[in-house]
């Protein structure tokens, strides 16, 4: 095996503020992104540990093909025991730190220990030839743009950086992780957002982690035929007629059709269609690229999707970046917020505090829903989301999320599953994204397997989500983006070529079993039952639908044969289900 195949290991010891580089273990060669990170956690760390103490482990680790030639495929893997939900926790993010790390060398970081004084903080540079942590009590409270500004004065215009505000810094369970995206201006506008991991970052008083990939090249595969591998892959997905509407609009493009799902969340979930669909359509955001400027851009280096929006003010200047779908719903139409415009600053705010949009639009819109606020009160809404970074009482609930806006105010509908904000997919219309929410070890996160297949007979669900959360596992460890679309097939060629060992579609649909089996086992040993995959009551006694009527009625046997595997050999992976 190659230098540039096996890589090397970092590890950090936020107790003693020090740092040790090993040889990537042999055993974990074929780990990337979750599944390196679900087979750390499950080694490494205690399941039942307090997830904001020093024996929790916050692991960065790239995909499998971050750094190579092949086409967006430089996503980053964070992972650790989610104070959210206290179960496993992988959240999956683009930006350029995940191609940086692998570029220089390094697989995997994996931070664990405290400091024993709460009020310090660290920085962690990482370069080709030296990493350390190094003091950083100058950049506390410090939100992520200012802090990314202050940053790019100090390191190289090439550096990539991870990064937490002040949402971290104060270990709120909906904190993300911030990620620098391709622009020159290094944006932390794309977020690890969901389980509250920039909370975990946040107790190991980690403010952020500096990439300087210097001149690094890109990874060498074993078979030069990778090259021609990618330059294909390209070719077709650009030439591809079903690939239009992400580059051309990005995912907010999709708000029409889930409303017409009744996908699209209204006041609480109280409805599944809203009356402001046309004022909050991604389509909005399109035409204001004409008369404001901005644009569609490639959030990581190598990305041919290039589906995240850059969103100007009406002045013409940046306001933010990434507003996508699950924001426009969770933060706008959820809370009754009528107007586009008001989410990009919602959208502005949560990535500058540090926060997960779709746990903070659910934790607003419960906190309306039982009487804090009126719906609709966008001003109000910003002013909310502001009081989390000061740390009040109810900011402090609204950045813990949806269950503790649910414990503080006695409410009763609280759309969580295993303590994570249900995200725009609704369970009810789509019962098989339903079993997912139930089943998957992270709670509610519609990347752990959507199915966007309305009007599925019962016997499909258990099947379909399976399907769906194998191929997500699989695609979040081989570091390529969602977005993409890559089938099972495809990125065993990718991993044949790169490695130079011969890697079948059965293998590569065994890894991603493999890494549901390893979080599955996680929560098993923090105390996990089947009594933790229920469906929030609200979503089986709260009907949507006009002339059909939606609830949540999947039968538990249902749900639970998901654990079982299907023949594999049935096991179909042509397309992404959404
Ligand atoms: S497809 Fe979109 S989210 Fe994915 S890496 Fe590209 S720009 Fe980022």
């Amino acid at each position: 095996m190659s230098v540039e195949t096996q890589g090397k290991l970092i590890r950090v010891d936020m107790t003693s503020q020090s740092v040790t580089i090993e040889a990537f273990p042999e055993k974990w060669k074929y780990l990337g992104g979750r599944a390196l990170s679900a087979r750390i956690l499950l080694e490494e760390c205690e399941p039942d540990c307090d997830p904001l103490g020093a024996e929790n482990v916050l692991v960065l680790a790239p995909g499998l093909l971050a750094g190579t030639s092949a086409p967006t495929s430089g996503r980053l893997s964070v992972g650790g025991k989610s104070p959210l939900t206290g179960g496993i926790k992988e959240a999956n993010v683009g930006g350029d730190p995940g191609q940086d790390l692998m570029k220089v060398g390094y697989r995997a970081v994996i931070v664990s220990g405290k400091p024993a004084d709460p009020e310090r903080r660290y920085g962690l540079d990482v370069s080709a030839d030296s990493v350390e942590v190094i003091a950083a009590d100058e950049h506390k409270a410090k939100w992520n743009y200012p802090l990314i500004e202050d940053l790019t004065q100090t390191y190289s215009k090439k550096a990539s950086f991870i990064s937490i505000g002040p949402a971290g810094e104060l270990q709120l369970a909906g904190a993300s992780v911030a990620c620098s995206d391709h622009s020159q201006q290094r944006h932390p506008a794309r977020h690890a957002g969901r389980g509250g991991l920039g909370a975990v970052m946040g107790s190991k008083g980690l403010k952020y982690v500096a990439i300087e990939p210097g001149r690094a090249p890109s990874l060498k595969p074993a078979d030069k035929e990778f090259f021609q591998l990618s330059k294909k892959y390209t070719r077709d997905f650009v030439a591809g007629p079903g690939q239009e509407p992400f580059p051309k609009w990005g995912t907010s493009v999709i708000c029409e059709e889930a409303n017409s799902l009744y996908t699209f969340p209204y006041k609480n979930r109280i409805e599944g269609r809203s009356p402001d669909v046309e004022t909050l359509d991604g389509m909005r955001i399109v035409e204001s690229f004409e008369t404001r400027g901005g644009g569609m851009h490639n959030c990581l280096t190598g990305c041919i999707v290039k589906c995240s929006n850059i969103v100007h003010d009406a002045n013409g200047e940046y306001k933010t970046s990434g507003l996508e779908f699950e924001t426009l719903t969770m933060l706008g139409s959820n809370c009754a917020i009528a107007h586009w415009e008001d989410v990009a600053d919602l959208d502005r705010l949560c990535d500058d505090i540090g926060l997960d949009t779709i746990e903070t639009g659910a934790a607003v819109a419960v906190y309306m829903d039982a009487g804090g606020m009126e719906f609709g009160d966008a001003e109000g809404t910003k002013r909310l989301v502001r009081e989390i970074a000061e740390g009040t009482e109810i900011g402090r609930a609204v950045g813990n999320g949806a269950a503790a806006v649910g414990r503080l105010k006695n409410h009763h509908r609280v759309p969580t599953v295993k303590g994570q904000a249900i995200p725009a997919w609704d369970p009810r219309p789509l019962k098989a994204a339903g079993v997912t929410y139930c089943t998957s070890a992270m709670g509610a996160d519609h990347t752990a397997g959507l199915v966007v297949e309305p009007g599925q007979a019962p016997e499909e669900f258990a099947r379909a989500s399976q399907e769906s959360q194998i191929l997500n596992a699989v695609v979040d460890s081989s570091g390529f983006c969602q977005f993409l679309m890559p089938n099972i097939e495809e990125i065993g060629e990718f991993y044949s070529c790169f490695y130079g060992d011969k890697i079948s579609r059965e293998t590569v649909a065994d890894m991603g079993w493999q890494c549901l089996r390893d979080e599955w086992e996680f929560n098993k040993r923090a105390g996990f039952g089947p009594e933790d995959d229920k469906m929030a009551p609200c979503m089986a006694e709260d009907a949507i639908g006009d002339e059909t009527k939606f609830v949540w009625d999947v039968p538990d046997e249902i749900v639970k044969s998901t654990y079982e595997r299907f023949d594999p050999r049935e096991e179909l992976f042509t397309a992404r289900p959404s």
